[in-house]
């Protein structure tokens, strides 16, 4: 079945969706995006992903003309005519179509490009729960400001597959000695004597919602949590170690540049907290 998806206000099949070769998302990566995780048919974490958009916005300087409440009935019309159970939908707004310039056009004038669309995917059940991930560190050579969720995905791309080439599952940054975040996630330690590690905001490092979720649960449930930097070593000798975003929830670390984290299975707490992410954004979703 031919996906619909909307663009700039309407509804069209995914064959008829055409965006300008003008765009400046397409010449200068001058857009934001957003994913969103489905299941249930329902959208997980509606509202955070929303205040990060127009944050995103505002960093840029660009401001969306389109209310929450009519983006909100924009996912889950598509999510409707697409019949999607579990997957996501993925939200783009460039600054729009003009003659190609640096500086950014007259916004009186150029008016953004807003594309939705969805992707069936299956998140709750997913094949690496049972192996874990390998990963392997490649040095932050991205732009400043990861905290702005722009399509400038270049080098993130690159580490990925350069991570897939040799045979491993994922790539982390490695930032002034210290892991920034994974290629698309956000990354967690749990020490050996049981407190939950990860990197304090900046503007090294994106603000994953799942990242926020997960700790606002850790925590209800009792886990100690240190919201610092923590080095490629640490990580090696730490107890367990996951990473987590919207479309992967949490996912088990077993190995960083070939050395075994812990046991070399995915972490018992891992999963625990998996389950408690899952059990609680379920009765959550909108
Ligand atoms: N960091 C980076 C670099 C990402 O690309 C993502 C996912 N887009 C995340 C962290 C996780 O963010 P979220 O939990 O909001 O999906």
């Amino acid at each position: 079945m031919a996906r619909t998806v909307f663009i700039d206000g309407a509804y069209v099949d995914e064959m008829d969706a055409k965006v300008s070769v003008f765009d400046r998302g397409f010449l200068f990566s001058d857009s934001v995006y957003e994913v969103t995780a489905v299941i249930e048919k329902k959208l997980v974490s509606w509202e955070g992903h929303t205040r990060r958009m127009r944050r995103s916005l505002g960093e840029i300087g660009m401001d969306l003309d389109m209310s929450n409440d009519h983006l909100l009935e924009v996912h889950r019309k598509l999510l409707e005519l697409n019949e999607v159970q579990e997957g996501l939908v993925y939200l783009q707004i460039t600054r729009g179509a003009a003659d190609r310039d640096f500086a950014f056009p007259d916004r009186t004038i150029v008016k953004p490009t807003i594309v939705l669309f969805t992707q069936e995917k299956s998140l709750i059940d997913n094949q690496k729960l049972d192996t874990g991930l390998r990963v392997i560190s490649f040095p932050d050579l991205r732009w400043g400001r990861s905290d702005i969720k722009s399509t400038q995905l270049l080098y993130a791309s690159m580490v990925k597959q350069k991570a897939l080439n040799q045979g491993k599952d994922e790539a982390w940054f490695v930032k002034d000695g210290f892991v920034s975040e994974g290629s698309s996630n956000n990354t967690f330690i749990l020490s050996n004597d049981g407190k939950l590690i990860t990197k304090a905001l900046s503007a090294d490092i994106l603000a994953g919602i799942t990242r926020e979720t997960i700790l606002e649960y850790a925590k209800s449930s009792g886990y100690i949590i240190e919201e610092r930097p923590f080095s490629v070593e640490e990580a090696k000798k730490s107890k367990e170690a996951f990473i987590c975003s919207s479309t992967t929830f949490i996912l088990p670390v077993v190995e960083i540049d070939d050395c075994k984290i812990g046991s070399g299975q995915p972490g018992k707490n891992t999963l625990k907290l998996r389950e408690i992410y899952i059990k609680n954004i379920k009765q959550e979703l909108v």
